[in-house]
């Protein structure tokens, strides 16, 4: 079994990505989705309530954005259990030539190591926060996300394979088919 990272900054187009190859039928992995199931853990609720005075995510957030200690401690807090989470549900996986995982802060996080191999989605910053703005998330959140995040060109010089999203669905889902293919064909 092959595990493959899907990587890039937030609106790159990760989850549209994740979604094509679900609809293949290969397993996609959320790492967003194994960080917010840490939350029903009683020790972690307990250490975020110490640090944040509170369970709310948004709260959370506003003071990791505005403490960068706060950031360092609620990592030292998640990565771990994140990562032990996943080699868990990994080694639960029967039979699956690809696995896929969707990890928005690969790099950032020295995760790499966990994969046989990465491919960065990107598209160009302006394009992104369009996106997420339609989507409903104000600008200036998208911008103090992106700070926090390795700028594009940096994660597809370190990836295997790179998908540009900034065109149409139609033409990201052209390059998911040749990337599959050079995974099965490798
Ligand atoms: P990420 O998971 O990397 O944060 P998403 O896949 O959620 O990014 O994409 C961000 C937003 O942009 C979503 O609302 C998504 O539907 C939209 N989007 C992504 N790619 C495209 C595209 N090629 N054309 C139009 N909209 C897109």
């Amino acid at each position: 079994m092959k595990k493959i990272a899907l990587t890039g900054g937030i609106g790159s187009g990760k989850s549209l990505v994740g979604g094509m190859l679900r609809a293949k039928g290969f397993v996609v992995i959320d790492m967003d989705s194994i960080v917010s199931s840490l939350y029903e853990d009683e020790a972690v609720r307990k250490r975020v309530i110490e640090l944040f005075g509170s369970l709310d995510r948004g709260e959370i957030a506003s003071q990791v954005f505005a403490q960068p200690g706060k950031k360092e401690a609620l990592e030292q807090l998640l990565h771990p259990r994140a990562l032990t989470e996943l080699r868990k549900r990994l080694l639960g996986i029967k039979s699956q030539e690809l696995v896929f995982v969707e990890v928005p802060l690969l790099f950032e996080a020295g995760l790499e190591r966990e994969f046989d191999a990465v491919v960065s989605i990107f598209a160009p910053r302006e394009k992104r926060l369009e996106r997420l703005v339609r989507r409903g998330m104000p600008r200036k959140d998208a911008l103090k996300r992106m700070h926090f995040q390795l700028p594009e060109r940096e994660k597809v010089k370190k990836a295997d394979f790179a998908i540009d999203n900034r065109g149409s669905v139609e033409e990201t889902a052209r390059q998911v088919e040749l990337v599959l293919k050079k995974l099965t064909d490798e």
